[in-house]
């Protein structure tokens, strides 16, 4: 689950990590008052998205102007100018796609006078399986194409979960970004308060670009990206509390409900597996034969007849879908619940577009006879290659 900037600073201030004072608001009149507030001399308005690149970001609408979706201000009346641009209006990012996202909320923020701009962040290693810190002088920029043409500015390294974050680890950090003296130290208790603050909130990804250097000559995250562990939300209805629906895809939002793994894709092909690894393979397969899945969806194992017939739904509601394949290997799963699924959320919604279902395992004769007895137009097929190849020509058009 990801959360807005503004939240992320919140919750990095209550570790007492150095952020920068703001207010979040919703209509200009509340810019206004919040600029007051604050104070100035510098205000910087940044749209709240869940999506990074606002920067560097564009308005589709002419009457947001010119400048991108963070911006600085020098006066309260140009906060409140700025407010009356952005809100409501959709801004295109490197990350939300050409379709953009319509910002119905701003951070109003104390500018910083800016002296160096480093990259900072954290996520949970797999090849390790311990946290990571990934640092770089180059910040405020691109660091994927940092990575990619300068991989030596960057470090990483992870810290053992059995003896936590240790000093030489903020040393790291300092000798890495060049810090020294006050600054290494500032260093030092930064990492040591993000460490405590990613474990004891399960985030999966913390990421501060551009940690600053102000020209005062102090450390501060002036931006703050989070994501949680969806896993380990039920231990913090603090942080579910702060989920925002409106930036969530809806069919995602609706699989949430009754504990669906899905996922929405771009493409055409809609599939319902159960098993997350035969799922991916599904994806993959159908990719191998030239088409591209509407979606990842991980029924589970004892998945109940409303669940399946939920998940139907919920795959015949997506526009894109041209073409759905049902692929279940029955173990835990009984074929049948999920032949009397598929014809419920038929009967109910209707099929429009062509459906392959390749069922294998546990009661495989009860779910194929409740198929083929029930008059709908479903292809079968034997096996995952035979299914893929049979859905992929059936959207194409062919037989
Ligand atoms: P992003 O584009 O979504 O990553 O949003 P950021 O929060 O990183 O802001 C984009 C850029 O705006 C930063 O890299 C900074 O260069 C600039 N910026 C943000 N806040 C301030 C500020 O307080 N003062 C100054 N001078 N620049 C800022
Ligand atoms: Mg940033």
């Amino acid at each position: 689950m990801n959360i807005h900037e503004y939240q992320a600073k919140a919750i990095l201030k209550e570790f007492g990590l150095p952020v920068s004072r703001g207010k979040a608001i919703f209509s200009p009149d509340e810019a206004e008052a919040a600029a007051k507030e604050l104070g100035g001399p510098l205000w910087v308005v940044k749209s709240q998205i869940h999506a990074g690149g606002r920067g560097k970001g564009r308005f589709k609408e002419a009457a947001a102007g010119e400048k991108g979706g963070v911006r600085l201000a020098k006066s309260v009346d140009e906060v409140k100018e700025f407010a009356r641009q952005m809100l409501g209006n959709t801004l295109v990012t490197v990350q939300t796609g050409e379709a953009g996202k319509q910002v119905n909320r701003l951070y109003i923020e104390d500018g910083s006078d800016i002296e160096t701009e480093f990259y900072l962040s954290m996520l949970v290693d797999r090849a390790t399986s311990r946290i990571a810190f990934v640092v770089s002088t180059e910040g405020g920029m691109d660091i994927e194409q940092v990575a990619h043409d300068t991989p030596e500015k960057i470090l990483t390294f992870s810290v053992d979960p059995a003896t936590g974050v240790m000093p030489f680890h903020g040393l790291k950090v300092a000798k890495a970004l060049g810090l020294k003296g006050p600054l290494a130290k500032e260093a030092q208790d930064l990492v040591t308060k993000l460490y405590a603050a990613f474990v004891a909130k399960d985030m999966s990804m913390l990421e501060i670009n551009p940690l600053i250097v102000t020209k005062d000559g102090h450390l501060r995250c002036l931006d703050a990206k989070v994501s949680f562990d969806s896993n380990a939300l039920y231990r913090h209805p603090e942080v579910m509390e702060l989920r925002d629906l409106t930036e969530e895809d809806e069919k995602e939002i609706e699989a949430s409900k009754y504990d669906l793994a899905y996922i929405a894709l771009d493409g055409t092909i809609g599939c319902m597996v159960n098993g997350a690894g035969l799922a991916m393979a599904t994806l993959d397969i159908i990719k191998l034969y030239g088409e591209e899945p509407a979606n990842f969806l991980d029924v589970g194992g004892g998945a109940s007849e409303e669940k399946v017939t939920a998940a139907f739904k919920i795959i015949t509601a997506d526009p894109n879908v041209k073409g759905i394949l049902v692929n279940i290997f029955g173990g835990i799963m009984k074929c049948d619940v999920i032949a009397r699924g598929v014809l419920a959320a038929v009967k109910a919604v209707g099929l429009q577009v062509p459906l392959v279902v390749r069922l294998e395992g546990t009661n495989v004769e009860e779910g194929k006879t409740i198929i083929r007895e029930s008059g709908l137009n479903v292809i079968p097929a034997d096996d995952l290659d035979d299914a893929a190849q049979k859905i992929v020509n059936a959207v194409r058009g062919g037989k």
